[in-house]
C-alpha cells in the first residue's frame, strides 16, 4: 500500500469529490478538498443513485445513513405519455436490490452532499474556495484560489463538475460539454397534490413525440417524505447559449399538450422551473495531464436519460482513490483512465440512445416498436450497468 505518503488535493465538494475523499481518508491517504461553495445546500434538486453507485457507498460506510434518507422506487414503469399505456415494468425495491446486490435511490442532493460531508473529516474540507487555475509540476501540481493563494500537492484532481476549470488545466481550454439540443425543467411536488398519478412510488417514464417526462419518489418514507422528483425534457430549441434561463410561465405546459392528465397535473402543481439546457461532452483525448486528473462531470458529462452521472462519478471516485492507495502517484494517474474511459464512454453512448427512443414521433411505427420492444428489456439489456464493481475494476488495471 502507498498509504499515506501521497498528497491529494480536490477541485470540487460534490458527489464526485467528497466520495474520493471520503475513500482516500478510509485508506490513510492525505487529502484536501477545495469548493467554491460557503456552504453545502444544493437545495430543492434530486438524485437517483442506482447499485452501481449505492453499492460503493456501502463499502465506504456511508450506505446506512443514505438509505435512511432515501426512498426505494416500487418499479421502473415506462408509460404511453398521451394514454397512460403501460408499455413495460420492472419491478424494483426488494427485487432490484436482492439481484443486483444494492439499492436503488431516490435522494435529495443536499441529503446526499451533507451526509457525505459529515463522513469526511471536516478539518480537510475547505469551504468558499474558489479555484481559478491548475498547473501541473512534474512532481506534482499546484492550484491558484481567487484571492491569489496557492496550494501544492502530489496530486490534484478535478472533480468541479461540467464547467470545469480543471479540465482547462489538462485539455486546453475550449474543450467542454456541447449542447444537446434538448432541454429541460424540473420539480419537486407532494404525491397528495398528484391525485390523477398511477403508481406513485414508481420511477416512471412518460415517453411521447418530442418529449419526455421522468418522475421518481425521494426522500425517505421513513420520515414521513413524500415528495417527487420529476424531470421533464422538450427537443428543442436548436441553439443555445448560456447556462438555465427564465421563460415565460406556461412554455412547459405548452410543450405537454394533449398528454395525459396525470403529466400535466404533475407538471402544473409547482410555479415552472427555469429551462436548463442538457450538455453532453464530447469524448477527451486525455484525462490526465502530468500529476493533474479528472473524475466526474468535468471529464464525461453526460445526458441524464439514464440516471448515471453521478453514478459515474462515485465509480470514478473509488476506483481512483483505490489505486492512489495502492501505488504511486505515476502509475495510478496512468491506470486509472484505462479503468473508466471505455465504461464511461458505453454509458453516455446509452443514454443518449435512450433520449432518442424516449422522443420517437408518431409515424415511426418501425422506430416504436423497437423502442417498445427495448423498454420491455430495460433491466436485462442494462445489467451490465448495475451490476458493476468499481472495486474489482481497480484490481483488474492495476
Ligand atoms: C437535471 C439533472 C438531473 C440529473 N439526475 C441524475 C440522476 O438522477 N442520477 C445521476 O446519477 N445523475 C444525475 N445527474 C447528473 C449528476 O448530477 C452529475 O453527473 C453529478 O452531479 C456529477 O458529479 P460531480 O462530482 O462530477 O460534479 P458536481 O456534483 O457538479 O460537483 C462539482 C463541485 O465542484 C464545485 N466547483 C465547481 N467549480 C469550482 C471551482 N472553480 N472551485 C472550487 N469548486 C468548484 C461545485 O460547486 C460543485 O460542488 C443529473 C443532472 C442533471 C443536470
Amino acid at each position: 500500500m502507498n498509504g499515506g505518503r501521497t498528497r491529494v488535493a480536490v477541485v470540487g465538494a460534490g458527489i464526485g469529490g467528497l466520495t474520493l475523499g471520503i475513500a482516500l481518508q478510509r485508506a490513510g491517504v492525505t487529502v484536501d478538498l477545495y469548493e467554491r461553495a460557503d456552504e453545502l445546500r444544493e437545495v430543492g434538486a434530486a438524485v437517483a443513485l442506482s447499485a452501481n453507485g449505492t453499492r460503493e457507498l456501502y463499502r465506504l460506510g456511508v450506505g446506512e445513513a443514505l438509505d435512511a434518507v432515501s426512498t426505494q422506487p416500487t418499479e421502473l414503469i415506462y408509460r404511453d405519455g398521451r394514454t397512460a399505456e403501460r408499455i413495460a415494468a420492472h419491478t424494483g425495491g426488494a427485487d432490484y436490490r436482492a439481484r443486483f446486490g444494492a439499492p436503488y435511490w431516490g435522494i435529495h442532493r443536499v441529503d446526499l452532499q451533507q451526509t457525505l460531508a459529515a463522513a469526511a473529516d471536516p478539518a480537510h474540507l475547505h469551504l468558499g474556495r474558489v479555484v481559478t487555475a491548475v498547473s501541473d509540476q512534474g512532481d506534482g501540481a499546484t492550484i491558484t484560489f481567487h484571492d491569489g493563494s496557492t496550494v501544492t500537492a502530489d496530486v490534484v484532481v478535478g472533480a468541479d463538475g461540467v464547467h470545469s476549470v480543471v479540465r482547462d488545466a489538462v485539455c486546453g481550454p475550449g474543450n467542454g460539454p456541447v449542447y444537446s439540443g434538448s432541454s429541460a425543467f424540473r420539480g419537486l411536488v407532494k404525491r397528495s397534490d398528484l391525485p390523477s398519478l398511477p403508481d406513485p412510488l414508481a420511477i416512471q417514464f412518460w415517453a411521447g413525440p418530442h418529449a419526455h417526462l421522468l418522475h421518481y419518489p425521494m426522500g425517505g418514507e421513513a420520515r414521513g417524505d413524500d415528495t417527487v422528483n420529476f424531470f421533464a425534457v422538450l427537443c428543442g430549441p436548436e441553439r443555445w447559449s448560456g447556462g438555465n434561463v427564465e421563460v415565460p410561465d406556461g412554455e412547459l405546459l405548452a410543450g405537454f399538450e394533449g398528454w395525459h392528465p396525470a403529466v400535466r397535473e404533475m407538471l402544473a402543481a409547482v410555479p415552472q422551473s427555469p429551462r436548463w439546457p442538457l450538455l453532453s461532452q464530447p469524448p477527451l483525448s486525455r484525462w490526465t495531464r502530468g500529476r493533474v486528473v479528472l473524475i466526474g462531470d468535468a471529464c464525461h458529462a453526460m445526458l441524464p436519460h439514464h440516471g448515471q452521472g453521478a453514478n459515474q462519478s462515485i465509480e470514478d471516485a473509488v476506483v481512483l482513490a483505490d489505486l492512489l492507495a495502492a501505488t504511486d502517484p505515476d502509475t495510478a494517474l496512468a491506470t486509472y483512465p484505462r479503468g473508466r474511459r471505455a465504461r464511461t464512454r458505453a454509458v453516455a453512448r446509452s443514454a443518449w440512445d435512450t433520449g432518442t427512443l424516449l422522443h420517437l414521433p408518431d409515424d415511426d411505427v418501425a422506430g416504436l416498436a423497437e423502442r417498445d420492444a427495448r423498454f420491455k428489456s430495460y433491466l436485462d439489456a442494462n445489467a451490465w450497468v448495475h451490476e458493476y464493481a468499481a472495486a474489482t475494476t481497480a484490481e483488474d488495471v492495476a
